[in-house]
């Protein structure tokens, strides 16, 4: 089996094992609403970011919005999510950026998005396939990061520029957004650091669930 057989057999079991449900990931209407809650999820849960935009997507509605924003109301508001401290300013500095240079729209480039405060790659790939339906790369997240080398398809670990170009080299661009949602789901579930091969339904294609079994 090549390494891209074996990611499209990963990719089909992974479709058959979950149901992605839209509440297990960042809720969003809008494009501004995806930026600022996908910039609020960095080193926190989906579902404490969902508490905490239920109500704040009601006071900022937008880019001019939280531009105004007094600082020390916004860093209250969001405070349960952790580095409230510079991600209201980066959501400050957002609503800033988008009316001072996209008349208060969310752009729809990658390069233009990685303009934005506390914008990362990831955040700018998860915005380019979800809000614009043009993917650019697949969204390195720490699950992603984690998971991608046990399954052999990178053999980098740390530098996530490598690790999405490896990816980005091995996958479609119209499965970049499923494998960022798929191996989220393995990586909550069973794919954590320490893995539950065993129960895991990759483990004979998988080189370190091989591996872990044969032990
Ligand atoms: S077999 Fe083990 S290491 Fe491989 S994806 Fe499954 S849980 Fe992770």
């Amino acid at each position: 089996m090549t390494l891209k057989q074996q990611y499209q057999e990963v990719l089909k079991r992974l479709r058959r094992h979950y149901t992605r449900a839209p509440e297990t990931f960042v809720r969003w209407k809008t494009p501004l609403e995806l930026v600022v809650g996908t910039v609020l999820s960095a080193q926190c849960t989906d579902k404490r970011v969902n508490k905490v935009t239920k109500t704040l997507f009601k006071k900022y509605r937008t880019a001019r919005a939280y531009a105004r924003a007094d600082l020390d109301t916004l860093k209250k508001q969001i405070y349960s999510i952790g580095f409230y401290n510079s991600k209201a300013k980066y959501l400050v500095g957002i609503g800033k950026r988008l009316v001072e240079a996209y008349e208060g729209k969310v752009p729809n480039t990658f390069d233009d998005l990685m303009t934005l405060p506390g914008v990362s790659r990831k955040t700018a790939h998860l915005v380019m396939s979800k809000a614009w339906q043009k993917p650019t790369g697949v969204a390195v997240d720490t699950h992603v990061r984690r998971i991608a080398p046990r399954l052999g398809w990178t053999q980098e670990c740390k530098n996530v520029a490598k690790i999405e170009r490896d990816l980005n080299a091995l996958i479609a661009p119209r499965d970049y957004l499923d494998t960022n949602e798929y191996l989220i789901m393995l990586g909550r579930d069973l794919c954590r650091a320490k893995p539950n091969c065993a129960a895991c339904p990759l483990n004979d294609i998988c080189p370190t669930g091989r591996l872990h079994l044969t032990l």
